[in-house]
């Protein structure tokens, strides 16, 4: 039959490198950076310090479908790595913007600046198309320990998730803030960020997900002004993942066992389901497996559009983690 097209997903899973600059701790004892990008496209390591038997051991060069060196701006990470999927959801396509890397490596800071750079060109977006009638949605939520909860609500109540046949996973209770204006948005933005700060816990953020999911709706108007049946329904979710030193790490005893486990979860499960989609077979993708990739499901993979910007120290006590990261950004190309 006609049916099974090996689809090549290659277009739809854009890869990215940020290397970030040495911080202040690491500049202090004396760390070097090791890691240099040429071109576009490829970082090498060049510590002209390993042995030979150690260089064999690593590629030098990665190859991605760019690489940002340390003295680009968040700016440029977003129009290069992250802007053409993140407003495709004006045009009814699902997609994802991730962060992923070590803690401290700059997942944060770069999805922070991503996520209001990507709502502003929204907005201008819809400015610029009066023909079409827009509504905005605006949720925050965090996965922590494979239990989800509303960063726009005081209440900490694990949310349950559900499935509806038709939209796919649905997040029990959780807010959906319809967005007025760009005020409107910050002050979204800075309730969630609180609410990220006040639990944390022992860095409970870098062992969490967050996610903001931007929902746009658009119809068009005929010249009457009425609304006519044509509605478009697609979502924009920026995930700042937890940090992926978790993912690499050996389990920790006793009470964290399960933490580990969990955090493990999501953040493994997304990695399978990644290298599946990045394989373009139609084989099974274990969405199901995770909060993370049950809540994603419809935004990775299918139609979607997905980036990954994969963050990184170019600290030489980093390598281990830095490899770690390429690794995964590799399996994912
Ligand atoms: P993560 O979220 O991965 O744990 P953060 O985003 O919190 O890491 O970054 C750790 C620190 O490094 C923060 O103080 C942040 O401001 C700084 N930082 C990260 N990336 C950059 C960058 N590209 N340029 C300058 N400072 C950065
Ligand atoms: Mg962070």
């Amino acid at each position: 039959s006609g049916e099974g097209v090996v689809r090549n997903n290659e277009e739809n899973i854009y890869v990215s490198v940020r290397l970030r600059p040495l911080n202040s701790k690491e500049i202090l004892r004396n760390d070097v950076s090791d890691w240099e990008c040429i071109g576009d496209k490829t970082i090498v390591y060049k510590n002209v310090n390993l042995s030979a038997s150690e260089r064999s051991m690593y590629p030098s060069a990665y190859t991605f479908d760019r690489v940002f060196r340390s003295a680009c701006s968040t700016r440029e990470v977003y129009e290069q790595g992250a802007k053409d999927v993140a407003i495709s959801a004006v045009s009814g396509m699902n997609s994802s913007v991730f962060a992923y890397g070590q803690t401290s490596s700059g997942k944060t800071y770069t999805m922070t600046g991503i996520t209001e750079y990507a709502i502003s060109d929204i907005f201008d977006y819809i400015e610029k198309h009066p023909e079409r009638k827009f509504s905005l949605k605006f949720s925050a939520m965090e996965i922590y320990n494979e239990s989800v909860r509303d960063l726009l609500s005081i209440d900490i109540t694990p949310l349950r998730l559900l499935d509806d046949p038709e939209r796919g996973t649905i997040i029990e209770k959780l807010t959906e803030e319809v967005l007025t204006d760009w005020d409107h948005v910050i002050q979204l933005l800075s309730i969630s960020q609180r609410q990220i700060g006040e639990t944390s816990l022992n860095e409970t953020s870098s062992r969490s997900h967050q996610i903001i999911r931007l929902t746009i709706e658009s119809s068009s108007r005929d010249f009457l002004g009425k609304d006519n049946a044509s509605t478009l329904t697609a979502a924009v979710n920026f995930v700042d993942l937890s940090g992926s030193e978790r993912a690499s790490q050996s389990l920790s005893a006793g009470a964290r066992l399960k933490e580990g486990c969990h955090i493990n979860r999501s953040l493994l499960t997304l990695g399978t389901v990644v290298r599946k989609l990045s394989k373009g077979r139609n084989g099974h993708i274990p969405y199901r497996d995770s909060k993370l990739t049950r809540i994603l499901q419809t935004s990775l993979g299918g139609n979607a559009r997905t980036a990954i910007i994969c963050t990184m120290s170019p600290a030489r006590s980093h390598v281990e983690q830095s490899r770690n990261t390429l690794l995964f950004a590799s399996c994912a190309k």
